[in-house]
């Protein structure tokens, strides 16, 4: 799709979490790959996009000079950063996130500070799309047999596969729409895994992009481990050098 990028563009890199399924002292985001942060890996893709003006990047609470002093300390950025703090779950974050967007209006880019195979022409297309339907978002389809299994852990149903997309980031918005979903998710006590979900409970409907397979979310250390074996395939195919 052209693009043609109008409004204003923030992104908000959600690394707020405290990374307890990956084990160890380190929080993962901030765990390298390639030698670098994960959140870099991440920085660098959304600092590559022409549409982009600033970025908010969300770290847990007091972790904003740990991650000014020893983590960025060392990058350079072409965009406007500002370093927020998180809350308790993810939807506090990126709501933090969201609110401190506000005063830009446009389009916000939301992204997990732990998927570092992303790449700028995704987010651009994401912003573009957003542009035009008001919401889009990354996904790839299914493509093992989906099991629905009861408290037992026993199959007991099998879900059509060829209706089910996996969803990624990023999942770009128009402001009002993202604010106003997670407004209503707050009034409803609603908690989601991701910011579409709290814009289709408002009737709102996210355009799916075909993400990439490349674009995991680091959550365990098996995880990191997958993506250390195929960065350097992913170099040679994306960032040929
Ligand atoms: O926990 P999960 O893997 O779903 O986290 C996805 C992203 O949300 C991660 O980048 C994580 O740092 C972020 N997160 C956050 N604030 C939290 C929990 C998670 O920004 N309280």
């Amino acid at each position: 799709m052209a693009a043609n990028f109008s409004m204003s563009v923030s992104a908000v890199i959600v690394a707020g979490g405290r990374g307890i399924r990956m084990g160890g002292n380190t929080r993962k985001q901030y765990l390298c790959l390639a030698g670098e942060p994960l959140l870099c890996h991440c920085l660098r893709a959304f600092d590559a996009c022409k549409s982009l003006s600033r970025i908010f990047l969300v770290v847990p609470e007091n972790d904003q000079d740990f991650c000014r002093d020893s983590v960025l300390s060392a990058f350079t950025l072409r965009k406007r950063i500002r370093i927020i703090s998180g809350g308790k779950e993810r939807q506090d974050s990126v709501r933090n996130g969201v609110l401190a967007a506000g005063e830009y209006g446009g389009i916000v880019a939301i992204h997990d500070g732990v998927r570092p195979f992303v790449l700028p022409e995704q987010i651009e297309s994401t912003v573009a799309y957003a542009e035009k339907y008001g919401a889009a978002m990354l996904a790839i389809p299914a493509s093992d047999t989906l099991k629905q299994a009861d408290a037992r852990g026993n199959a007991v149903n099998t879900l059509d596969r060829g209706k089910i997309w996996l969803a990624q980031t990023p999942q770009t918005f128009q402001y009002d729409l993202i604010r106003a979903a997670h407004e209503s998710a707050q009034q409803t006590g609603y908690r989601g895994t991701d910011d579409a979900s709290l814009a289709e409970r408002t009737g709102k409907k996210i355009r799916i992009i075909p993400g990439s397979r490349f674009n995991i979310k680091i959550t365990t250390p098996e995880d990191l481990m997958m993506a250390e074996a195929l960065y350097p395939v992913f170099r040679k195919m994306f960032r040929p050098s």
